[in-house]
């Protein structure tokens, strides 16, 4: 499984919770393309065999003209190829979403549309700064539901300060009746550096409630039982045969490789690298035909901790002989905390796996931190 991540650093407004890498300027925006190609050229050493899933994420991507993003889908198709069913996501904002758009979307080839709603509330979309309103989204999936992408997934957001319990529950009625395969529902968190943060700082806007965060999550749990979804990530739940394709390979620590400032690469063993994240510093590496980049490998205890954030977040769980390639140690090591854990229904430990149950999942970070070395 090998999947190429395209990362477009562009958008119209800077949402006040984003910690991405992206710019509201033009410099560079209309030239993009040209570099992407050129750092992807100049990292054919780490091109697979044909291309199993792209990614074009941001940043907005679907800023871009279409004919762009086609020129680039083009320009890869001619070197190693791209894998007749791949799976192929456009992470798209609903003020960007047309008919003429759609037919253009598809006849460049991408089959699976990321459609960032995060809220349906007005009052929440302004105090988030984001430059839509509810209407785009809801015209925008209804346009995508006519339009047989193979799959539509809807990007929410929960557990805000503005954000009640009954709008969540009304949110999610639609979101999961609204024709979408796929939902990522993500809780609102304040990262340094950003303007969230700092108002939370200032006390222009409330803390982030751990309570209502907890409350939302169990929710949307009930939801994706209702409607006999799976949830098959701690954020990530989909119609049964609708995983995201390219992000479980993130999951499932397979190889990936990332194009464009801030993109991350992984060479599915030790290396990862990722680019650095300003258009400047970017570009002008590419000029001058070195790439801006930092690489690392992987120690022993970094690769273990790895996998036991990442997988713990699967509905598979941890497969405990995983860590026992690496170190031989270790359960006997954590055999306390987890059967603590295991008495405490946080997890189940059965058949060398260690599986977060719901209660556990709205504590999966702290039961990560207990069982890392
Ligand atoms: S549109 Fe997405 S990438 Fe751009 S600022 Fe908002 S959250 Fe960040």
């Amino acid at each position: 499984m090998s999947g190429l991540y395209i990362h477009i650093p562009f958008c119209r407004k800077a949402c006040t919770y984003c910690n991405f890498h992206f710019t509201t300027g033009q410099r560079y925006k209309n030239d993009f393309i040209q570099y992407l190609k050129r750092e992807y050229d100049a990292r054919q050493q780490e091109w697979p065999g044909a291309w199993e899933t792209l990614y074009f994420g941001g940043g907005t991507p679907s800023l871009l003209p279409t004919a762009q993003l086609g020129d680039l889908m083009e320009h890869i198709r001619q070197t190693v190829g791209i894998e007749n069913d791949a799976e192929i996501t456009l992470e798209v904002n609903p003020e960007d979403v047309d008919t003429v758009k759609i037919e253009e979307w598809k006849e460049i080839g991408i089959n699976r549309i990321s459609l960032g709603v995060q809220s349906l509330s007005d009052i929440e979309l302004k105090a988030m700064n984001r430059a839509h309103l509810s209407a785009n989204s809801l015209l925008a999936m209804n346009m995508l539901v006519q339009s047989n992408f193979r799959s539509v997934n809807l990007d929410l957001i929960y557990g805000s300060p503005w954000l009640s319990d009954a709008a969540w529950s009304d949110t999610l009625d639609w979101a999961f009746s609204c024709g979408a395969q796929h939902i990522s529902a993500y809780a609102l968190t304040a990262e340094p550096n950003t303007r969230l943060f700092k108002d939370i700082q200032l006390g222009k806007t409330p803390e982030l409630d751990d309570d209502k965060q907890a409350r939302h999550f169990e929710v949307l749990q009930e939801f994706v039982r209702k409607h006999r979804w799976e949830h098959y990530e701690t954020s990530n739940l989909c119609k049964p045969g609708f995983e995201a394709r390219h992000n479980s390979n993130y999951w499932n620590n397979k190889p990936y490789m990332g194009i464009g400032p801030s993109a991350h690469s992984f060479d599915g063993k030790r290396t990862r690298r990722w680019n650095v994240s300003d258009n400047l510093q970017y570009v002008s590496g590419i000029e001058k035909g070195q790439l801006n980049f930092v690489q690392e490998e992987l120690t022993d205890h970094e690769f273990i901790n790895e996998l036991i954030i990442t997988r713990l977040r699967k509905q598979k769980g941890l497969n405990i002989l995983d860590i026992h390639e690496i170190d031989a140690g270790w359960e006997t090591l954590k055999r306390p905390i987890i059967l603590e854990m295991s008495q405490k229904n946080l997890i189940l430990y059965t058949d060398n796996h260690i599986i977060l149950t719901e209660r556990g999942r709205l504590f999966s970070d702290a039961i990560s931190r207990d069982l890392m070395i």
